[in-house]
C-alpha cells in the first residue's frame, strides 16, 4: 500500500465521521477544520481528535460519539478496566471488531511466534468467567475488552491460570459483606504445566500482564528455589500495561520495574531478550503496537504500524503537536482502519510517550515511529485490557 493510498484513506474517513457523527462535527467546527485539505506527514496533527475523557462513562458520551445507525444494530459494548470505577466504553460492529483482532493478531506474529506455537500459558481466567463480568448501558450489554483478545488465541492449547475460588468469595462476603469475586493463580496448574514444557520441550508462550507474571513467578522462584532451562521453547507476551502496579480493578502496592521483569524472567526460564514481546493498545483506538527488549534504553521499544496507522505527540500543557524525538508529550492514535462504528479516527490518549525515531526502528529496521511509555496523565488510574479484581488470593 502506497502513502498516498493510506492518506487518502484518512482524509475520506475524517469528512465521513464529520458527516456521519455530531461531536466529531462539532470538534471539526471548532477549529475551523478544512475537511477537503489533502493529508500527509506534516498535517497530521492538525486533524481534529477526540480526547480519551470523551470515552468514559462518566463523561456520558459514548453513544453520541457512535457514528451513523451504529447504535441500532449494536450488538454490545467494548469495555476498559478501570480502578475508578470510570471505565472507557466504545461501540464496535463486527467489521472494526475484526480490524481490532487483526491487529493485535499480527502483533503477536510479528513480535512473537503466535502462529508457530501451540501452547499457551495464560495468566488470565477462562472466557466463561469474563463474560460474566459485566455492565449494561442503554439496554445493551457491555463486555471488557479482554474479552475480544482472547478470541485471537482460539484453537490453540490454552491453560488459563486464573481461577475462581467459589469458598473465598463466600468468605468474604461473610467477613466483609462485599460480594467480591476471589480469583487467584492455580499454582499447581502452573507448576505441572512448566515441567510438562520443560521435559518435552514444548514450544509455548506465556502471555497477559507482566503485573500477574512478576510477582506469581516470583513467589514460584522462591518456593521451588530452582531455574528451568526452556531456552529455545519459551516465549514471553505481555501487554496491558501494569507496569507501574495498577492494573485494571487490580493495585499491587508495587511497581513493576521493567528491566528488573526482564532480568528475573531470563534467569527463571534460561531465555533470552529476544523472547519477550510487549504489546501498546489503548480502549478507544483498535491500533496495537509491538514492542521489543531494547538493551540501549533499557525498555521496550514500540513500533507504530504505517500501513495501519499513524502517531501524533502533543505537548503536555498546550497540547500543540510536536514532531520533536526525546521529548515526552501525549499520545495520539491516527487510523482511518476500524473506525466505520464510532469516531475513533484520531484519538489522544491520556499515555505520556516519547518518540524515540519518527521513520524506522534503528535496532530491528521496522519502518514507522517508535516510541517508548514514560507515564500517564492520570496515573492512578488503571486503564488497559485485561483487568481484574483482588489479589487476595495470591497463593502458589
Ligand atoms: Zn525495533
Amino acid at each position: 500500500m502506497s502513502s498516498n493510498k493510506f492518506y487518502d484513506d484518512l482524509a475520506k474517513t475524517v469528512k465521513e465521521t464529520a458527516q456521519d457523527c455530531k461531536i466529531y462535527k462539532n470538534r471539526c467546527d471548532e477549529v475551523e477544520y478544512d475537511l477537503d485539505v489533502s493529508l500527509n506527514d506534516t498535517n497530521l496533527g492538525e486533524i481534529p481528535y477526540i480526547p480519551w475523557s470523551f470515552f468514559k462513562q462518566s463523561s456520558n458520551k459514548f453513544k453520541e460519539l457512535l457514528r451513523g445507525d451504529t447504535f441500532n444494530k449494536l450488538d454490545y459494548w467494548m469495555e476498559s478496566s478501570s480502578t475508578t470505577g470510570d471505565p472507557s466504553i466504545v461501540g464496535r460492529l463486527e467489521n472494526d471488531i475484526q480490524v481490532l483482532k487483526a491487529n493485535y493478531n499480527d502483533v503477536f506474529n510479528t513480535f512473537s511466534v503466535k502462529d508457530q506455537v501451540n501452547n499457551l500459558i495464560l495468566f488470565a481466567p477462562n472466557i466463561r468467567f469474563i463474560n460474566k463480568i459485566r455492565h449494561n448501558f442503554y439496554d445493551k450489554n457491555a463486555y471488557l475488552l479482554y474479552k475480544s483478545i482472547v478470541d485471537i488465541w482460539e484453537g490453540k492449547k490454552v491453560h488459563y491460570l486464573l481461577q475462581f475460588f467459589a469458598w473465598r468469595t463466600i468468605w468474604k462476603l461473610m467477613t466483609t459483606f462485599k460480594p467480591r469475586a476471589v480469583i487467584g493463580i492455580n499454582g499447581k496448574l502452573l507448576d505441572s504445566e512448566l515441567d510438562r514444557v520443560e521435559r518435552n520441550k514444548i514450544p509455548t508462550i506465556m502471555a497477559n500482564s507482566p503485573l500477574w507474571m512478576h510477582k506469581v513467578l516470583l513467589d514460584f522462584y522462591k518456593a521451588k528455589k530452582k531455574t528451568l532451562d526452556l531456552s529455545e521453547n519459551f516465549n514471553i507476551i505481555t501487554g496491558g500495561g501494569g507496569w507501574e502496579g495498577t492494573k485494571g480493578r487490580v493495585k499491587l502496592g508495587y511497581k513493576v520495574e521493567k528491566p528488573e521483569f526482564i532480568e528475573q524472567m531470563c534467569d527463571m526460564f534460561n531465555i533470552t531478550i529476544d523472547k519477550f514481546c510487549d504489546n501498546f493498545a489503548a480502549t478507544e483506538s483498535p491500533l496495537a503496537c509491538g514492542g521489543h527488549w531494547s538493551k540501549k534504553y533499557n525498555d521496550f521499544l514500540f513500533h507504530v504500524d504505517n500501513y495501519k496507522g499513524r502517531l501524533a505527540l502533543r505537548n503536555i500543557d498546550t497540547l500543540e503537536p510536536i514532531k520533536k524525538t526525546g521529548m515526552p508529550g501525549v499520545l495520539e492514535f491516527i487510523t482511518p482502519y476500524g473506525v466505520d462504528s464510532y469516531a475513533g479516527v484520531a484519538v489522544l490518549l491520556d499515555d505520556i510517550v516519547q518518540v524515540e525515531n519518527w521513520k524506522e526502528c534503528p535496532e530491528c529496521g521496522r519502518k514507522g515511529a517508535i516510541f517508548r511509555v514514560i507515564g500517564r496523565l492520570t496515573p492512578s488510574v488503571g486503564k488497559g485490557c485485561s483487568s481484574l479484581f483482588s489479589l487476595d488470593a495470591y497463593k502458589l
